[in-house]
């Protein structure tokens, strides 16, 4: 049996250097300004996952000395009155980021309310102009999406080159593969997005000195669907039975971990990898927006 090859990209431990250089920038930005760095999250409902989702951004937020402005929204409330509160948010000088967590109720059109965020403080980076900014040739966003930015933070900070290498992007979503797809172009990487209607995908994955995977499918990428000495970023985060664990299921991402460390050059792990990076550049954009609009 081959032995175990790739580098684990130890997200974990990148994001805590991250968390620590940003909450001393934000020290740097209370010395000379006096002011913190505010994020505003706005909750509608009582979905369980998004709650564990905002409970945690709104502590790294605390962590790092950023100031969280807590919005929480009954389900039944309007889009009208979810739309107000972004417009009372977008003109409080206190809130430089705005954050909506997704999914939305069904009778709210989350790209109504997403596009009344003002693109300065858009620190999701899903405002239709940020996304338009990102694929357009020298026109630079103000913020980018953060999962992709996390995955592009973990290529640069593990010494991965970019420029000239194939790339392939599993997954075409608004919020990971299609921004992560055009964030991989602008550091000029020759891009391939596979999605649910290509055919034969083992055959471009193969090919990729860089594989981002965002489908959301259990395990989908084999280690033979995989270069030797490739970069393998996992986005996928997917729930499977596991009658072993206490909770009854554990996570696993869309890379078949096991056989892909005996080929991959580099490998995320999940959890542990894409994950702690996402909220890590949620807390970047709020800081690099905060700052922006301080210094202005
Ligand atoms: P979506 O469901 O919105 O998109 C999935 C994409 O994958 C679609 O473009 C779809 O193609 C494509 N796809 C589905 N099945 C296949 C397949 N068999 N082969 C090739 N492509 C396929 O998901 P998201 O982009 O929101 O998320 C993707 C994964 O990343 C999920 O597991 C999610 O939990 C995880 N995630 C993790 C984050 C983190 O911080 N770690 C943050 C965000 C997401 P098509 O367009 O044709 O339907």
């Amino acid at each position: 049996m081959a032995s175990a090859t790739a580098r684990i990209i130890d997200g974990k431990a990148i994001a805590q250097t991250i968390r620590d250089e940003l909450a001393a920038e934000v020290r740097s930005l209370a010395e000379s300004c006096g002011k913190a760095p505010g994020l505003a999250v706005v909750i509608v409902g009582n979905r369980k996952d998004s709650q564990t989702y905002v409970a945690m951004k709104r502590k790294a937020c605390a962590e790092v000395g950023i100031r969280s402005f807590n919005v929480d929204l009954p389900e039944d409330v309007s889009e009208a009155g979810v739309i107000q509160k972004v417009q009372e948010l977008n003109s409080n000088p206190e809130v430089h980021g705005i954050l909506v967590q997704l999914p939305l109720p069904k009778h709210i059109n989350e790209e109504n309310v997403l596009s009344e965020i003002i693109i300065q403080k858009d620190v999701d980076g899903f405002h239709p102009l940020n996304i338009g900014k990102l694929a357009m040739k020298g026109r630079d966003p103000l913020f980018l999406p953060c999962t992709p930015k996390g995955c592009l933070e973990l290529l640069l900070r593990s010494g991965i080159s970019i420029k000239g290498k194939r790339a392939v992007v599993v997954g075409r979503s608004n919020i990971v593969g299609l921004p992560m797809a055009l964030l991989l172009l602008k550091e000029d990487a020759t891009v391939t997005v596979v999605h649910s209607r290509t055919a034969d995908p083992e055959r471009i994955i193969r090919e990729a000195d860089i594989v981002i995977a965002a489908a959301g499918q259990a395990m989908m990428i084999k280690g033979d669907w995989i270069k030797p000495g490739a970069a393998v970023i996992d986005v996928g985060t997917n729930a499977v039975n596991d009658p072993s664990r206490k909770s009854g299921y554990r996570l696993v991402g869309d890379v078949d971990f096991d056989e892909a460390v005996k080929v991959a050059g580099w490998l995320t792990p999940v959890p542990g990898g894409v994950g702690p990076m996402t909220v890590a550049m949620l807390l970047k954009n709020t800081v690099e927006g905060a700052k922006r609009q301080l210094t202005q």
